[in-house]
């Protein structure tokens, strides 16, 4: 039987999900900004950075619940950039401190 995701088992899939959206409004933001008529500008570099920051901010509030490490934050920076999202939700143990959802009764 496959083991759970550890994301879906301690219900932070909201917060990837959350990180992606917020990473898709930074891209439109991107694109307006460099693109875009030049009275939307301001407004879409405002866009980008607010949403670039809340992207990062929901990536690095996925946490280990035994160690609260940032398990976003290591898929983040230990996989590649088109695979961390899939990397992060199919750990089925805290690759910090070994916490496996298994052992929570
Ligand atoms: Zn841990």
């Amino acid at each position: 039987m496959p083991q759970r995701s550890m994301i879906e088992s301690s219900h932070q899939t909201w917060k990837v999900n959350a990180a992606m959206a917020a990473l898709v409004l930074a891209g439109i933001g991107a694109v307006v900004s460099f693109a875009g008529p030049r009275q939307a500008r301001l407004g879409a570099d405002l866009v980008l950075f607010c949403s670039g920051f809340m992207s990062m901010g929901f990536v690095r509030s996925v946490r280990c619940p035994k160690c609260r490490k940032s398990l976003g934050w290591w898929a983040f920076r230990h996989s590649r950039l088109d695979r961390w999202r899939e990397d992060l939700e199919s750990l089925t143990s805290c690759p910090l401190c070994g916490f496996r959802d298994a052992d929570v009764p």
